[in-house]
């Protein structure tokens, strides 16, 4: 198989799995025990949060292991929501993950709260004076901002944002699952009150990620129990996952440290061949402003679907956009918000790439692609 679908989930690096191996076998005792052989593992615990803080540029203590991503923004949200119990105003961007629209529109539906989703252009893009508009001083509670979108790799201007923010004393929260281990970070400098993170976006394993919370921000556990995490989330570590983060953290800086080239030079040229052999193909969102592993590409006339389970059949795996939406009727509310139809953001795939991934690998997959289009269009014609 071709693996394309990056974005979806990573394999665990081999390093990974090796470094998490003694934490399945010999080291099992609970970090909070107070026998010596709990030692070991409270000690790879803090070198994992340590691992993860170097690749993110912040304080070890700054950060919190959840189960992932859609934790760390939950509890970000509901941290931000019941400290100001007054301010009921929320802004997101319009192209943010089912993670950030879900608890916003629950927000909506069942709190009373009302949220404002700032529209992006046809590229994807965000114009922050929108966001400055956008802010009702006193009632806006906080602001979520996705760093790299899931669908096309397109970025926002988190920074950027999160000035606008801190002049008004209004925490932002960002989804930055995407941008982890595909471009340096530097959460120190971003500003940023809260970020959201997942291991298994960066070959570390399933069912872990990280919650960043700025050591002068505010927090509140939405789950109560033991005081695990500085009290910040109760329940026993996933000490297993947090090892292969940090050692997934340390791989993703190595890399980025020893100048390791992404694959943007793999997608672009994949993307110019695409766009050049296939007729009635598209490119989705700012081809300067994205992450350099993410393309996402519309076929007129086509059908995702289709074309996915052509692509599967050629040892091709894609997807359609995000998972969480695969299986889902609705076109998607990414595409949608930059302005495709319905038929449009349904034509779309999102090819997602590695640093592994080879020339080989795209040449096969830009051949498949040329023929699983040309099928699905002879068939419907
Ligand atoms: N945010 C983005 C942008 C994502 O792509 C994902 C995963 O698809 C999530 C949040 C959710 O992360 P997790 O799967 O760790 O809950």
């Amino acid at each position: 198989m071709i693996y394309l679908d990056h974005n979806a989930t990573t394999p665990v690096a081999p390093a990974v799995l090796e470094a998490m191996e003694p934490f399945w076998r010999g080291h099992f005792v609970n970090p909070s025990s107070v026998c010596l052989a709990a030692r070991p593992v409270r000690r790879a615990l803090a070198e994992a949060r340590e691992a993860a803080a170097g690749l993110l540029d912040c304080e070890p203590e700054e950060l919190i292991f959840t189960s992932g991503g859609t934790e760390a923004l939950n509890a970000a949200i509901h941290a931000v929501t019941v400290l100001q119990p007054e301010r009921r105003h929320f802004i997101m961007g319009s192209t943010e993950h089912e993670a950030v629209r879900g608890p916003l529109a629950w927000l909506e539906r069942s709190q009373g709260y009302e949220v404002t989703r700032l529209a992006v252009d046809g590229e994807g893009l965000l114009d922050v004076a929108a966001l400055a508009a956008a802010i009702r001083p006193g009632r806006t509670a906080g602001i979520a901002l996705m760093w790299a979108n899931n669908e096309t790799g397109v970025l926002h201007p988190v920074e950027a944002a999160a000035a606008v923010a801190a002049a008004h004393g209004i925490p932002l929260i960002t989804d930055a699952v995407q941008a982890a281990g595909k471009m340096p970070l530097s959460l120190r400098e971003s500003g940023v009150q809260f970020a959201a993170f997942s291991g298994h976006k960066f070959q570390a394993p399933k069912g872990i990620g990280l919650l960043y919370v700025q050591r002068h921000t505010a927090f509140q556990p939405w789950m109560h129990g033991g005081g695990q995490e500085n009290r910040r989330r109760a329940g026993t570590e996933h000490v297993v996952g947090a090892v292969g983060l940090g050692a997934a953290a340390r791989l993703a800086l190595e890399a980025q440290r020893g100048g390791v080239a992404g694959p943007g030079a793999l997608r672009d040229a994949f993307e110019r061949e695409v766009l050049r052999r296939i007729p009635g193909s598209h490119r989705n969102g700012s081809p300067q402003r994205r992450v350099d592993n993410t393309s996402s590409l519309r076929f007129e006339g086509c059908q995702a679907e289709g074309l996915l389970l052509l692509l599967d059949q050629r040892g091709i795996c894609a997807s359609a956009g995000s998972a969480c939406h695969a299986g889902s009727l609705d076109p998607s509310p990414v595409l949608t918000a930059m302005g495709l139809d319905a038929a449009a953001a349904r034509s779309t795939l999102r090819f997602s790439l590695a640093r592994s991934t080879t020339a080989e690998e795209m040449a096969k997959a830009l051949e498949a692609l040329e023929q699983a289009v040309g099928k699905f269009r002879s068939l419907v014609a």
